[in-house]
């Protein structure tokens, strides 16, 4: 037996640290929303028990690190699951990218392996589970558009953001979430308005969201990174509604809602970055069908 699932990326409108915890993870308060660009992952059935990765990308592991292979081991080991599962991943999303590819790869892993193990779980229980694997597991169970807090884990559903394109530019370089996390100095960052962008999006307000995109981690990782700070500005050259950095970064994304300006800023920055996507928002959250 075989399950397909989706496994849409995610970028965040806003994105903000209030303090570091005593387990060390930061508190965090975020609007996330799922995006037209997904990897695929197939799941077939194995009589064996074992869990195997075919990832076909070099720069995604094929043995436990992958968070797909914990996603499964971590069904196995709390039910009790004899089978086993050939998970093979068929890589669109950047890697390291800010994207939370690992973590949708994860997620769909469990709504797949849900139905193919029939677990009977409800997404809820899926995203539990998730929290275990990463911060950001939780939020891709459910897809659609949230308010995240804790360290990501909490989900609040909200409705999708008005209808816009997004442009997504990621320059060659891979970074590591722990590396900004571990740089950033809370006392002098600016904190975006994400209450504001909340109530932007409930109000259907495209103006007061482009105006209030913001990430505490985005002056971080510019710093480290400069190659970003150049993309940004290249997407408010080509005429980008509002730009800013999805993550720990390096992605960068613009949005959009006029046709040929989204035209305009796709082949503009082909030219400086080899990895460029023009996409939708998704406002629909993943169902168990
Ligand atoms: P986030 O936005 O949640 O911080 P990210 O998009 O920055 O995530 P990922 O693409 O998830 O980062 O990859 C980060 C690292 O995780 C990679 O360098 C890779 O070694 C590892 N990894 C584990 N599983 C996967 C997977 N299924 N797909 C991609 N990378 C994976």
């Amino acid at each position: 037996m075989k399950v397909l699932e989706k496994a849409p990326a995610k970028i965040n409108l806003s994105l903000d640290a209030l303090y570091k915890r005593e387990d060390g993870f930061h508190e965090v308060k975020m609007v996330m929303t799922t995006i037209d660009l997904a990897d695929r992952i197939e799941l077939t059935e194995r009589t064996d028990g074992q869990i195997e990765i075919i990832s076909h990308n070099r720069f995604v592991p094929d043995d436990n690190r992958n968070l797909a292979y914990q996603a499964a081991q971590l069904l196995q080991k709390k039910y009790g699951v004899t089978k086993g599962v050939s998970i093979e991943i068929s890589k669109i999303i950047p890697v390291a990218a800010g994207l939370a590819g690992g973590s949708s790869d994860a997620a769909a892993t469990l709504r797949g392996l849900n139905k193919l193990w029939n677990l009977g779980l409800t997404l809820d229980e899926l995203a539990v589970l998730g929290a275990e694997i990463g911060s950001d597991v939780s939020f891709c169970v459910y897809g659609g558009t949230a308010l995240a807090t804790g360290r990501g884990e909490i989900i609040q559903p909200i409705p999708a953001p008005p209808h816009c394109w997004v442009v997504l530019a990621k320059p060659t370089t891979g970074v590591s979430t722990a590396e900004i996390y571990n740089n950033l100095d809370l006392k002098k960052v600016n904190h975006p308005n994400v209450d504001g962008m909340v109530e932007a999006i409930k109000n259907q307000n495209y103006e007061e969201v482009t105006k209030l995109v913001g990430n505490v981690l985005e002056s971080v990782t510019l710093k480290l990174y400069p190659e970003v700070a150049q993309i940004k500005e290249q997407m408010k050259r080509f005429g980008a509604d509002a730009v800013l950095m999805s993550g720990s970064g390096p992605t960068v994304f613009g949005l959009v809602q006029h046709d040929s300006r989204l035209h305009r800023m796709y082949n503009g920055l082909r030219g400086f970055c080899d990895q460029v996507f023009a996409v939708r928002l998704i406002g629909e959250q993943n169902k168990l069908d």
